[in-house]
């Protein structure tokens, strides 16, 4: 398999070479060459161990490993000792056809960790094999640092500087990741929005000079290794609900940054017979937009909402870039052309063009969620069942029950466990959610973090201090 940018200019390169890199050379997104189908080998894969099926899956995009060291690495993170059951993702029904995919119960409660928990590996691996030191430059909205950061604390050869926005997270997730005492972990809470953050990101990733001398390398969802990690869990969702590969299911995904939907995208694009993909934001609506108008239009960071559903407080979706690419037939021209209007007026129009029509056959369908949607839907889930959803995934299931097709099984991916997001589950049904042993009293802990300004030029000081 070979891999290519969306913006065209970066030579063709494999898996491993990828692998550490956020953008590409030319400010793109490192994209496979082709999409293989799988239709004819759905059925052997239904019985496999998540493990199983994640070396399948990666061994398609990863050819450059050998596949005994594949096994390996899968065998080593999805077992039940890190993701609390065998079957690694567990779906249960939550009322007739409707069904809830659970991919939060790894080391962070978020979904995150499902990408990242092999990640971790892969770097150690191939730093180890290539004898070297990487620098990982992190923006989150709060699930991905403390992801990251369990996965590649006190891992030799590798630094973490994950910036966060300051007072945008819930106590919680903020104690997740400030409480880490390890060396080799600096959290950075910057003054501004997540945006900001993710520009910071960029900004310091598109200087190509610094980059290299710091050896900078990424794990935010634009990561490809970690897009492809997710596909997995769709195949085991569409397995669990369904008794063979004749049967269409849909899929609805609490979105942000667009990168859990995308791997979605990619398992359709492969064959899996998913009918529709449904993106559900919150008050950050910028996809929902999209997909009902033909408008991208980004925000700027101060025009972000500050949410109950804080993981996707996002308005540009930094990997929305890959679906779109195949909405243009791969052609980097059209698709340089988008982000030209996007970085110059903000916003692109595809609703006239000859592309409409690839969005409309993509199966991608969307809705919105406010706070008090997200409320009602944790109340309701929890009067008829006892079950408490999180804020992500509520808005996921009210936009998912909009959707509903007769017939056809709606898989809701479950993003988060309740207990990262207290509060809000507190205003909605006046009990605490459960928290696991392991996080009792995490607020107490000490925390140790910097604060900074929202300066590239002061982000690039700390780096060149701290970084190996
Ligand atoms: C990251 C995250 C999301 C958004 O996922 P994207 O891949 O950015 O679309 C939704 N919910 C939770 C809980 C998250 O952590």
């Amino acid at each position: 398999m070979q891999y290519l940018s969306t913006r065209g200019n970066m030579a063709p390169a494999r898996f491993r070479e990828v692998l550490l890199e956020g953008l590409a050379p030319d400010g793109g997104l490192v994209v496979p060459s082709r999409y293989p189908r799988v239709t004819s080998v759905l059925a052997r894969w239904r019985p496999l161990s998540y493990a199983d099926l994640a070396r399948e899956v990666l061994w398609l995009y990863a050819d450059d490993y050998e596949p005994s060291a594949l096994t390996r690495l899968v065998r080593a993170t999805y077992t039940p000792a890190i993701f609390g059951s065998q079957s690694i993702t567990p779906v249960v029904e939550i009322e007739p056809g409707m069904h809830l995919l659970q991919l939060s119960n790894g080391p962070t409660l978020a979904f995150k960790d499902i990408a990242m928990q092999l990640l971790g590996s892969l770097f150690e691996e191939e730093l180890a094999h290539r004898g070297e030191n990487l620098n990982i430059l992190g923006a989150t909205s709060g699930d991905t640092g403390s992801a990251a950061e369990v996965a590649l604390r006190g891992r030799p050869r590798v630094r973490v500087f994950m910036l966060s926005p300051l007072g945008r997270m819930s106590a919680f997730q903020r104690a997740q990741m400030y409480s880490l005492q390890d060396a080799n972990i600096f959290n950075l809470a910057i003054e501004g929005s997540f945006d900001d953050c993710q520009d910071l990101v960029k900004a310091i990733g598109s200087d190509l000079a610094f980059k290299r001398r710091h050896r900078l390398g990424a794990v935010n969802s634009i990561n490809w290794a970690r897009i492809v990690a997710q596909v997995v869990y769709y195949f085991r969702g569409y397995f669990a609900v369904t008794a063979d590969e004749s049967q269409e299911v849909d899929f609805c995904v609490p979105s942000g940054n667009f990168g859990n939907v995308l791997a979605g995208w990619i398992a359709r694009q492969m064959g899996l017979p998913i009918g529709r993909l449904v993106v559900a934001t919150n008050e950050n609506d910028v996809l929902d937009e999209f997909f009902r108008s033909g408008r991208y239009r980004v925000r700027p960071g101060a025009q972000t909402h500050a949410t109950s559903s804080p993981s996707m407080d996002i308005s540009k979706a930094s990997n929305f870039e890959r679906f779109i690419f195949d909405i243009v037939g791969r052609d980097p021209a059209a698709l340089r052309e988008l982000w030209w209007q996007v970085d110059t007026q903000g916003s692109f129009e595809l609703k006239d063009t000859p592309f409409w029509s690839a969005v409309v056959a993509s199966g991608f369908a969307s809705g919105r969620s406010f706070h008090a949607d997200r409320l009602a839907t944790i109340r309701r889930q929890y009067e008829h069942d006892r079950r408490i959803l999180d804020p992500h995934t509520a808005d996921g299931v009210k936009v998912a029950r909009e959707h509903r097709r007769a017939g056809i099984p709606m898989v809701c991916l479950e993003t988060a466990l309740p207990a990262k997001f207290a509060e809000t589950i507190r205003e909605a049904i006046g009990r605490d959610p459960e928290r696991p042993a392991a996080f009792r009293d995490i607020e107490q802990l000490p925390q140790r973090y910097e604060q900074l300004a929202a300066d590239p030029e002061r982000l690039r000081q700390f780096l060149q201090a701290h970084a190996l």
